[in-house]
């Protein structure tokens, strides 16, 4: 199991929260927090030797359901960012629909930022550098650019996707169940 393996953490009603470190979730697995768990696999994690020379071991689960503190948990997903964005849109461009490495993408305001656009889930668009230029000040229906998807802010299990590189396939399928029909990732 590598070491960026995170480990999804979900509430007793199995909604889920956030990605904790193997550590984390050995605290809370340590302190009797963990009310139920799923997932197929374990992160095995080490600890000191004990008195009798043996070394401790501990198998968190790869998604556990948590009673307790949960202050830092956020319900809400955050405001967009390039590296979300550009992974919700499978670094496609928005408009000609081709696709590109991130650092030839950038981000559109559908509706132009001059013009009162919000910096919002759904008026960010991936678009490469040559159509967000063509686009300019303009709307997509001022320059006959149609969007190939609609944007769409990530509910939960959409955005926990989008934030994790190293995800699990037990974690994934979870996930999964979660995403909306605009998640287009096969
Ligand atoms: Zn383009």
């Amino acid at each position: 199991m590598l070491t960026h393996t995170r480990i999804l953490r979900l509430n007793k009603a199995g909604l889920p929260l956030q990605w904790l470190s193997r550590e984390e979730a050995a605290t809370l697995l340590v302190k009797g927090l963990v009310v139920w768990s799923l997932g197929e696999s374990a992160v095995t994690i080490r600890g000191g030797t004990n008195r009798f020379g043996l070394r401790s071991e501990l198998a968190i689960p790869t998604i556990i359901a948590t009673d307790g503190d949960i202050k830092h948990a956020n319900h809400h997903v955050p405001a967009v960012c390039n590296r979300l964005l550009f992974r919700r849109d499978c670094n496609l461009c928005m408009y000609c629909g081709d696709k590109f490495p991130v650092e030839l993408l950038t981000r559109d305001h559908i509706q132009p930022r001059s013009r009162g656009g919000s910096e919002s889930w759904t008026n960010l668009v991936t678009a490469c550098r040559r159509c967000n230029q063509r686009k300019g000040n303009c709307t997509p229906e001022e320059v006959n650019m149609p969007l190939i998807a609609v944007p769409f802010k990530p509910n939960k299990m959409e955005y926990l996707a989008l934030a994790n590189r190293n995800i699990l396939a037990d974690q994934m399928s979870f996930l999964r169940s979660g995403f909306s029909k605009h998640m287009r990732w096969n």
